[in-house]
């Protein structure tokens, strides 16, 4: 696949520090793209911006929470100022909580007895709110805020970051399924309201790569893989976890229009065929 040309567009990425969006940051600045960086780790950030410099890209970073409205329209401000408005923005912050995470895969009579037990029954709504905003308030504001920089300009475009939970949820994470659902749909929905205004929205479904957000629940304490993480591999077709750079060709080709300009509304899983797979 060739390079698309993304010289001068100006890219947000929030999550940009993340194990997956640190990569999606590089690729585009390799692809000439200025990124403005949306961190809520200062010195994870501005490393990132320096590795960037050092291949040649060009990069700033701005410390932003997501969830912040007025944070956002600071951060938007400034990147402003420094590059100009927001051609590209990829949604790339969100996670899973251990409070929005059950103990258990199956709930069993006698669970309700045990307190020692996160159970459906007594996950705080907290762990649940928790991942709710960040995956979907998150992606809301911050594309309430970006997308304003793209009214009117060719080639604008939004991708969002959804997950194999959103087609089916995993055990254990309902609170992350559904938000990762409601990421699917909400793409889908922005996409046909942005489609007279020419801004494209899709998502990307990554499969399983080991990274911060899930690594509690597929490494144990002696750094071995989980049982939950041998059944994922076990449902991927392909056998493995996937590495992070194998995400990037799709982020490129949603973001270059010349490619898929008559594209929106669509999530594309980059799975190893866990989605097609059905157990047999
Ligand atoms: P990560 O934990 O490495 O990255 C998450 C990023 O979100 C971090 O940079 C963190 O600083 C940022 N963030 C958290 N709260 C924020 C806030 N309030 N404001 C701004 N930024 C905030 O995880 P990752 O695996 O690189 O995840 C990137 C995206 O991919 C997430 O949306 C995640 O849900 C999604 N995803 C990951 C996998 C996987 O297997 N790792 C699979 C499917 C989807």
């Amino acid at each position: 696949m060739n390079k698309p040309d993304l010289k001068n567009k100006v890219v947000v990425v929030s999550g940009g520090t993340g194990v997956l969006g640190s990569y999606w940051c590089k690729a585009l600045a390799e692809c000439g793209a200025k990124v403005a960086i949306l961190g809520t780790n200062l010195d994870k950030a501005q490393k990132l911006v320096k590795e960037i410099e050092e291949i040649g890209g060009v990069a700033l970073t701005v410390q932003t929470n997501v969830l912040d409205r007025q944070s956002l329209i600071e951060a938007k401000k400034f990147i402003n100022e420094t590059f100009g408005t927001c051609d590209i923005l990829i949604n790339g912050a969100g996670g899973n909580h251990p409070q929005g995470t059950t103990t258990k895969e199956y709930f069993e009579l006698d669970d309700i007895k045990k307190d020692e037990l996160l159970t459906f029954f007594n996950l705080p709504l907290e762990g649940f709110e928790h991942v709710f905003d960040l995956n979907l308030i998150g992606t809301l504001l911050a594309t309430q805020v970006f997308a304003q920089d793209m009214l009117g300009k060719k080639d604008a475009t939004i991708i969002n970051i959804s997950s194999m939970n959103a087609f089916k949820p995993l055990t254990k994470i309902p609170a992350y399924s559904a938000a990762k659902a409601a990421i699917s749909n909400f793409t889908q929905w922005l996409a046909v309201h942005f489609a007279k205004v020419g801004i494209r929205v899709n998502a990307i479904a990554p499969g399983f790569f080991l990274t911060s957000q899930n690594e509690n629940l597929l490494i144990d304490k002696e750094g071995n893989l989980t049982d939950r993480a041998h059944k994922i591999i076990n449902h991927t077709p392909m056998g493995r976890f996937g590495k992070p750079e194998e995400l990037v060709g799709t982020l490129l080709y949603l973001v270059d229009a010349e490619a898929s300009g008559f594209v929106t509304g669509i999530v594309i899983p980059v799975d190893g065929g866990f989605s097609a797979y059905s157990g047999v």
